[in-house]
C-alpha cells in the first residue's frame, strides 16, 4: 500500500474511532478485513495477468496452501465431511492417452461421455489431497466419490483433455513422468502450469518410467525422490502421490516412497482402493474403451 494510502486509512480509523467510538472502530476493522481475502483469491485466479493492482501486490504473498484453497473453491469443505463406520472403498479410475488405436487410448467422445455420466450419477471427483483424507481418516464429502487419474502425461491431456475437463467441470489428476516433461509426446512445463491453474492436479509417475521392482535400490530412490522434486519445481506443490510405472513395485519401493515424502502409492492391481491394502499399494480401476453407460457406472461402483 502506498504511504498516502496508509495515511488515508489511518485518518479514517481515527475519525471513525472519534465519531463512532470503539464499536465503530471494530465495524471498520471487520469491513476492511474482508477485501484482503477476496484480493488473495482474485490474485491467484489472475496469476498470469500482469495488471494485478498495486494494492493487491503489497499484500502478504499467499502461502502455498492458500493458493491451493483458492483454486479449489468448488470443493466441499472438510468440516462437512462425514466419518464412516465401515472402511471406505474408493474407485481410483486409471486412464492413459486420449485418442484411438489401442486399449490404453480412450476416444475423446467416449471419455467425454464417461465424465458426463459421472456428473449425472452424482459423483464428487477428488483431488489427491482429498483422496488421502478419505483413505487415511475414513471420511467422505458425500456418498459417491471417485478419483480420476491419467498416467504418463500425454500431450493429449492438454490439447483434448483440458478443454474437455473445463467443459464438463471435471477434476482429474495426471501422473506425470518428470523426465519426459517437454518431450514431443509429453506435456511441457508451461502446459502443466496452465493445467494446474485450471484445477488439474499432478502426481508423480517417476523420472524414467522404469519398472521399479527391477531397479537397484539407489536407482529406485532417485526415481521416486527426483521426480517429486522436479514436479514441485514446476507446479509449486510437491505431489503427495506416486503411481508406479506398469504398476510394478517391491517391498523396498514402499519404504522409499514414504521416505521421499509421498502419502500414497498407486498400483494397477484391479479393484476399489481401501486403506487395508496399504497406503502405498492402492488398487485402481482400469477403464477400457467401448463402455456402455450402465457398464461404466457398474465398473466405477464395484471396481470390476
Ligand atoms: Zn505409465
Amino acid at each position: 500500500m502506498k504511504k498516502t494510502g496508509r495515511v488515508v486509512v489511518a485518518s479514517l480509523i481515527a475519525l471513525l474511532m472519534v465519531l463512532g467510538g470503539i464499536v465503530g472502530g471494530v465495524a471498520y476493522y471487520r469491513h476492511a478485513a474482508q477485501p484482503v481475502v477476496h484480493e488473495r483469491v482474485a490474485r491467484v485466479r489472475t496469476k498470469a495477468n500482469s495488471s494485478t493492482s498495486r494494492q493487491a501486490s503489497s499484500q502478504p504473498k499467499p502461502r502455498k496452501n492458500v493458493v491451493q484453497a483458492a483454486v479449489t473453491s468448488d470443493r466441499i469443505p472438510l468440516s462437512k465431511w462425514q466419518k464412516q463406520s465401515t472402511p471406505v472403498q474408493l474407485p481410483i479410475l486409471m486412464y492413459h492417452d486420449i485418442g484411438q488405436g489401442n486399449t490404453l487410448m480412450m476416444p475423446a467422445d467416449q471419455l467425454k461421455n464417461q465424465l458426463t455420466w459421472l456428473k449425472q450419477a452424482g459423483y464428487y471427483e477428488l483431488t489427491p489431497a482429498e483422496a488421502y483424507t478419505v483413505l487415511s481418516e475414513n471420511k467422505v464429502p458425500q456418498a459417491k466419490i471417485v478419483w480420476i487419474t491419467f498416467d504418463d502425461g500425454y500431450r493429449s491431456m492438454y490439447t483434448t483433455g483440458l478443454p474437455m475437463f473445463k467443459a464438463t467441470n471435471s477434476r482429474v489428476t495426471i501422473n506425470e513422468i518428470s523426465g519426459s516433461v517437454g518431450s514431443n509426446w509429453n506435456l511441457t512445463a508451461e502446459m502443466i502450469k496452465t493445467m494446474q491453474q485450471n484445477n488439474v492436479d499432478f502426481a508423480s509417475h517417476t523420472v524414467s518410467h522404469l519398472e521399479l521392482n527391477k531397479l537397484p535400490n539407489a536407482r529406485q530412490q532417485m526415481e521416486l525422490t527426483n521426480s517429486r522434486q522436479t514436479l514441485a519445481q514446476i507446479t509449486g506443490t510437491a505431489p503427495n502421490t506416486i503411481a508406479y510405472p506398469v504398476g510394478r513395485y517391491n517391498a523396498a519401493t514402499l519404504q522409499y516412497a514414504k521416505a521421499a515424502g509421498y502419502q500414497m502409492g498407486l498400483t494397477t492391481t484391479p479393484g476399489l482402493a481401501a486403506a487395508s491394502q496399504g497406503m502405498y499399494a492402492l488398487y485402481r480401476v482400469r477403464v477400457n474403451p467401448g463402455q456402455t453407460q450402465a457398464g461404466f457406472l457398474n465398473l466405477v461402483q464395484h471396481g470390476y
